[in-house]
């Protein structure tokens, strides 16, 4: 736990990404959907997150166990994204240049997404559904592992 971590306050229901739908959440890992734009009140559907629940930075300083846990729960998100949306294109990305905890984006490329529109930056497609709060709420459960 970082107190100065957006992501470490998240896990505890605090601060600005308090109240992101929870996929799943183990002792390792917790997997969340992107939540809705404060300023419109929707979010684009089909973009999770896999945060470790340990403040870690970046992905070399993950544990074999936290490695293992990130890459089957991102595995099962792809796969239940692929599902929901009709689509194997499941794009993902670790990055960690903003917020240094390890998070990896699971995203979908929803179909009609424009070609020209880079791979990495298909969930800002503004023809993507979006969806309120509830809705984000009811497709997290939709998406959680039964
Ligand atoms: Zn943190």
């Amino acid at each position: 736990m970082n107190d100065e971590c957006l992501i470490c306050a998240k896990h505890a229901s605090r601060g600005p990404l308090a109240g992101c739908p929870v996929i799943e959440e183990d002792d390792l890992v917790v997997v969340t959907h992107r939540p809705v734009d404060a300023a419109t009140g929707l979010g684009i559907a089909g973009h999770a997150f896999v945060e470790t629940r340990r403040h870690v930075a970046h992905w070399p300083g993950l544990t074999a166990a936290e490695t293992d846990a990130v890459a089957r729960a991102a595995g099962r998100v792809a796969r239940a994204l692929a599902a929901e949306f009709g689509t194997d294109l499941v794009m993902s990305l670790i990055a960690g240049m903003s917020v240094p905890h390890f998070h990896q984006h699971v995203f979908v490329r929803h179909p009609g997404t424009p070609e020209d529109l880079p791979w990495f930056r298909s969930s800002e497609w503004s023809g993507a559904p979006q969806l309120t709060a509830s809705e984000l709420a009811a497709l997290a459960e939709r998406l959680a592992p039964r």
